[in-house]
């Protein structure tokens, strides 16, 4: 049983990361970021209330954050372990996880912020699977796990992108310091290619 956090700024390619983590170690990847999106997608109530945080780069109460990781937990295949993919993101939410799982390893992605902005303006998400990836690794502009035509994130536009980024440093860059003391946090140079993190985070990982 291994519980994993994917902490880093938005950009530094958490979630690519933490798919490929969930494949490879045959675990759920649990993704805040996604859970809201089907939330605002399917229209429920949690959906309303947090889509005006998405959308404008702000986070989502935690009470609600931590409502939906503790019901999403209680389910089966969530047993033998799990990656947090975008959680927790603040004090509270990485205080409120310690009292309901015991966490092993957390994976810190490090990225410089002006290279974010370039990444993100390239990132392409597909809206009927969730697969996300970058203008220049794809051919055409079809998703490669279902060929369904690729989207441009509403909160990926550079205004929300440099909103995110502040959140990020002020709310959830604490976080490396919280677990760094506890002995269990790896950081991993993300930039470079693709292959070249994945290469780190793996290593990382063993
Ligand atoms: P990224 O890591 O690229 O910013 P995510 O998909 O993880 O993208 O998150 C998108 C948005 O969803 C965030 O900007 C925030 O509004 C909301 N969100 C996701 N996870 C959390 C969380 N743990 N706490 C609060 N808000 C969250």
């Amino acid at each position: 049983m291994r519980n994993i956090i994917f902490l880093g700024p938005p950009g530094s390619g958490k979630g690519t990361h933490a798919e490929k983590a969930s494949r490879s170690m045959s675990i759920p990847r649990l993704s805040t970021g996604d859970m809201l999106r089907e939330h605002m997608k399917q229209g429920t109530a949690l959906g309303q209330e947090a889509s005006a945080f998405v959308n404008s780069g702000n986070l989502v109460p935690d009470d609600v954050i931590i409502g939906m990781i503790r019901e999403r937990l209680t389910d089966a295949d969530c047993k033998g372990g799990v990656i947090f993919d975008g959680f927790p993101r603040t004090a509270a939410q990485a205080e409120a996880l310690d009292g309901i799982a015991k966490i092993d390893l957390v994976i810190n992605l490090e990225i410089d912020d002006d290279r974010i902005v370039s990444r993100m303006s390239g990132r392409r998400v597909c809206p009927a699977c969730g697969h996300t990836s970058h203008t220049s690794l794809m051919q055409g502009n079809g998703c490669a796990e279902c060929k369904t035509e690729m989207i441009i994130r509403k909160d990926d536009v550079p205004e929300t992108v440099k909103a995110r980024l502040a959140v990020y440093h002020e709310m959830t860059k604490p976080l490396i310091d919280y677990y760094s003391k506890r002995g269990i946090l790896r950081s991993v140079d993300s930039d470079g290619t693709l292959a070249e993190a994945e290469a780190r985070v793996c290593e990382a990982l063993r």
